[in-house]
């Protein structure tokens, strides 16, 4: 079988090992106790449920939907948009449902990327960045987030021949995996960098709404000039504990925009309309709700962050997303430390390097487990001793 080389270029899992190891001792009889997966454990609110049986019956819903998402569904994320960050989009040309943004962010990147065009993407970061840009028959150039520059690209390291070659940036705050924020003073140089080299801005903000202590993150769209350079891609996946229904957004700029649902009305034929009224339903869940569920994730935050000190793991506590990014212990690489972890204490925690070279050092926990597991995880981390 002759496979194309994209499927075969894709980087090995790295930490087979460790998923080998998973697998022996569930076979044993072990609980392993998962802080791995990004994934709400939560469930979506209810009467967002109640709106799949009251739309399942109806006929139109049985037929294909429209590429684009239903005018409805549009509408009712221009309106999230106008309350939660006040910004206007017009929701004809400003708003495209996607299957979720990972789909749109894979997409995307059909839209921007010809063979040998540079895509520059975040060193940690979410693979589909990459793994899009390299579908696509592009090539990345690493962004390195490092703690010194609070996990931001620092944009002036980006070689000037680079720069003048790459056709996409990618960003993503809050970030996952390190639980980083991004403020509308560093988008508006991102903003003046896109301008001067012609560069696509792909914000992707699906953590905005997951806060603590009262923090509220920007929109990419809320600075000056953004909507002329940049699309950004959110999702109900986090926002209303949605994974399992596949829905997401982008917003931005209309062309590209439509050069979004080219890519799509060719691909893919939308979001099933009843999963796409349950999104018009959970885009009007009350402000209470989102900050309940989050004060959930909050004291999830605070016991692992109490722990860590505990043990004498180096955090900074993060203001937004699912993920505490801690540093590994001296003489220890990441995947070495989550084995480590696996090992004595049956927990298993993301290696930072599975993100990317610059991820080493570090390994990340999710708040996604619920409660119970969540405390007798940290019992299981706090035995920790350090010892080699
Ligand atoms: C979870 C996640 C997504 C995926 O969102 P879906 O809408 O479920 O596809 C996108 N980007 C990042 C950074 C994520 O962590």
């Amino acid at each position: 079988m002759n496979f194309a080389s994209r499927v075969e270029k894709i980087p090995p899992y790295l930490f087979v090992e460790i998923s080998r190891k998973i697998a022996r001792k569930r076979a044993e009889g072990i609980e392993v106790i998962s802080f791995g997966i990004g994934d709400p454990d939560l469930e979506t609110p209810a009467p967002v449920i109640d709106v799949l049986r009251d739309t399942a019956g109806d006929l139109p819903n049985h037929r294909y939907p429209e590429s684009e998402g239903l005018p409805e569904f549009r509408k009712a994320t221009a309106d999230w948009y106008q309350r939660r960050f006040g910004i206007s989009l017009d929701p004809e040309k400003e708003v495209i449902s996607l299957i979720g943004a990972k789909e749109g962010i894979g997409h995307a990147a059909l839209c921007f990327i010809e063979t040998g065009d540079i895509a520059l993407v975040p060193d940690p970061g979410y693979p589909v960045y990459s793994v899009g840009t390299w579908f696509a028959g592009g090539e990345c150039h690493w962004m390195p987030l490092k703690e010194e520059n609070g996990w931001l690209p620092a944009l002036e390291d980006i070689p000037e021949d680079v720069a003048r070659r790459a056709k996409v940036m990618w960003l993503n705050y809050p970030n996952n995996p390190t639980g980083a924020i991004a403020s509308i003073d560093y988008f508006d140089k991102v903003i003046e960098f896109a301008r001067s080299y012609d560069i696509a801005v792909m914000h992707d903000a699906c953590y905005t709404d997951v806060t603590f202590d009262g923090y509220r993150h920007p929109s990419f769209l809320e600075a000056r000039g953004a909507m002329d350079v940049g699309m950004e891609f959110h999702s109900l996946s986090k926002t209303y504990n949605m994974t399992g229904w596949r829905l997401g957004m982008a917003v931005g700029n209309a062309d590209m925009i439509n050069a979004l649902l080219i890519v799509k009305s060719n691909l893919d034929s939308g979001v099933p309309q009843a999963i796409q009224h349950m999104g018009i339903e959970a885009l009007n869940t009350s402000d209470d709700w989102i900050d309940e569920r989050n004060a959930v994730y909050q004291r999830r935050r605070d016991k692992v962050l109490a722990v860590l000190d505990e043990i004498g793991l180096e955090v900074d506590p993060p203001k937004a997303s699912l993920y505490v990014w801690a540093r590994t212990p001296e003489g220890f690489t990441s995947g070495e430390f989550a084995e480590q972890l696996l090992e004595n204490c049956d927990i298993v925690v993301t290696p930072g390097a599975s993100y990317g070279d610059y991820g080493e050092g570090y390994i990340r926990f999710s708040l996604t487990i619920a409660d119970d597991l969540l405390e007798e995880g940290l019992r299981r981390l706090a035995t920790y001793t350090g010892s080699r």
